[in-house]
């Protein structure tokens, strides 16, 4: 029986290959890519190098409140990253019975940024998001607490990843291994990183 997941996609190395991770193991990845006014990827051709489809959701209206008062604050710069998180998992939860999905997949990389992504971190947008033990990250997953699709048996633990840090290498080196291509490459985030593009 082939089971359904879906995986945020921000068209970035690391989301591309946590679908592409997953996908490996024989469960049936749906890609979603939220597009607001400062992210707006072009993912059709990564869509074909991970084998997925990837839908596209336009969340800018809902977004641009969002980003008036974030609960947990901003980042370095206008990037409200814990929120954006959560609202986009939220959305992402949503639409699990919409796919039949039993689990998300999400790019996240223990200690990548230091505010959204350190381990109280993740374990916050789980819980706020309403995915505890649904929200998958392959990337990390083996330095993180066991979630259901590996409890169950739909993913091999031993196949997911114990990436943390800033370095991209190890995941420019897996995806090279895997084949994977057509990602933007890695940098700082949305446009609300950008110190400079505001003034
Ligand atoms: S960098 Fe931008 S898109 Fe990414 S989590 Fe932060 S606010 Fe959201």
């Amino acid at each position: 029986m082939c089971l359904n997941a879906i995986a945020l996609i921000s068209g970035g190395l690391d989301s591309a290959l946590a679908a592409k991770i997953i996908s490996r193991q024989g469960i049936n990845v749906t890609g979603v890519t939220f597009l607001t006014p400062f992210m707006r990827p072009e993912v059709g051709g990564l869509a074909k190098n991970i084998g997925i489809d990837i839908r596209l959701i336009d969340i800018s209206l809902e977004y641009l409140d969002l980003i008036r008062n974030p609960r947990f604050g901003f980042g370095k710069n206008l990037n409200p990253c814990i929120d954006c998180h959560i609202f986009m998992l939220r959305m992402t939860k949503d639409l699990m019975g919409d796919y039949n999905a039993r689990f998300i997949i999400s790019g996240e990389v223990l200690g990548q940024r230091p505010m959204s992504q350190n381990r109280a971190a993740l374990k916050r947008i789980e819980q706020e998001s309403g995915l505890e033990g649904l929200l998958l990250r392959p990337l990390s997953a083996r330095l993180l607490s066991s979630t259901v699709p590996e409890r169950e048996g739909w993913v091999e633990r031993s196949r997911l990843f114990g990436f943390s840090g800033r370095s991209r290498k190890p995941q420019m080196e897996l995806a090279e291994r895997l084949g994977l291509s057509g990602f933007t490459q890695p940098a700082g985030g949305c446009l609300l990183t950008n110190p400079s593009a505001f003034y």
